[in-house]
Parts: C-alpha cells; structure tokens; sequence
C-alpha cells in the first residue's frame, strides 16, 4: 500500500487524511521533515498560502519538500497548495517552491464570488465532478510541459506536470473521492517504477 502525507502545518488537514483512507492508502499528518522519509506521496492542502510558506520555512521543509519531488515523488497542491507549486504568482515577485511551470494569480474570482461550486469535467479523472471553490486562485499561464487537466469559464483549474498535480478547488471537501483517488494511483504507479 501507499502511503500518502498530507503537509499538516496548516489548512484542511483532517479532510484529506479522511479521503486519502477512503481511497485505500495510508495517510498520515507530515509535521516534520524527517517524515517525507516515510512517505510515498505528498499533499499540500488548502489553507493561506503566505502562512504556510511561513510554516514551510520555520520548519525546515523548503528544500525538503523540493528535494521529494525531485526523486520523483508525486506531490498535489489543492487551492494553496497550488500556489505554493507554482513557479510564478501575479503581482509578486517571488514565487514558493516552483515545481510547475505555470502563473497564478490568488484569490482570482473576485470578492463577490469568493466561494463557489462548479462540476467540471477532469482529465485521467472523470466528469461532473463537483468542485468546491474558496477563495480560489487559477492558473494564467501554463508551460509547454503541463498538461490542463480542467476548465472554468476558460480559466485553469487543474492541471499536471510529470509527477506534480495542482487544483484550484478543494477536492477533499466531498465525499466524491475521484481526485484524490487519481493521485493515489500516480503515487502507486510510481512505486512500481521504482520498485522495478
Ligand atoms: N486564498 C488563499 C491563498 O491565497 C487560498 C485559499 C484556499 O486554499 N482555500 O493562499
């Protein structure tokens, strides 16, 4: 079995734990980096973005988290997660861990729409899958090595680079587990490429 961290410094922690298990791989809340050790995968949850990035660096995981992706290790962002993944961020001039090629801007859908659902229809996932935005970012620019996994209103709102996937919404928050349950499958395709 897998066994998939979920980065549990801040944000919808338990949420993901929950359907991670659902999903029938092991989970477990990563609070130090000694325990990237131990996993098969990572996810980084919803939450604020600048918080956690605060939370990433005062506990060591910067370079940690990048090195486990470099191994080729899956890592998924949901909402700011994705943030976190994503090489470039509007309007700033640095951005967090960079592991996709791609620009963000936060908090995209304006205050009037501040949180939302949608179905949407997900590459490798599957269709009409509820999803539930807040406070949401979306994807602007996207390199030529990622492939747009979802749309809203012409906007990108997932998407996949090699072993790194980002959403802008937060698949955890429905008993609907077909995201999550996709990654689960990278992340034992992956140990089978290693093991072999
Ligand atoms: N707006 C938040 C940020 O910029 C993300 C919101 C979320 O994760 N639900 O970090």
């Amino acid at each position: 079995t897998a066994t998939i961290g979920v980065l549990a410094l801040q944000g919808a922690v338990r949420e993901h734990i929950r359907a991670v298990e659902e999903s029938g791989a092991r989970a477990v809340e990563v609070k130090r980096k000694e325990q990237l050790a131990e996993i098969d995968g990572l996810i980084l949850p919803g939450g604020e973005s600048t918080t956690m990035r605060r939370l990433i660096d005062s506990y060591g995981f910067f370079e940690a988290i990048k090195e486990f992706g470099q191994q080729g290790k899956p890592v998924f962002g949901t909402c700011a997660g994705l943030i976190l993944m994503a090489s470039g961020i509007e309007g700033q001039e640095n951005a967090h861990l960079g592991l996709i090629d791609m620009k963000v801007a936060r908090n995209a859908f304006g205050r009037q729409v501040a949180s939302f659902e949608a179905g949407l229809d997900i590459e490798h996932v599957g269709e009409n899958f509820n999803a539930v935005f807040i406070r949401a970012p979306y994807i602007t620019e996207a390199g030529p090595q990622v492939e747009v996994l979802a749309t809203y209103k012409d906007r990108i709102v997932a998407a996949k680079q090699g072993q790194y996937i980002c959403t802008a919404f937060h698949p955890e928050l429905t008993d609907d587990n077909r995201v999550i349950a996709y990654f689960v499958s990278m992340v034992e395709e992956s140990l089978q490429t290693v093991a072999s």
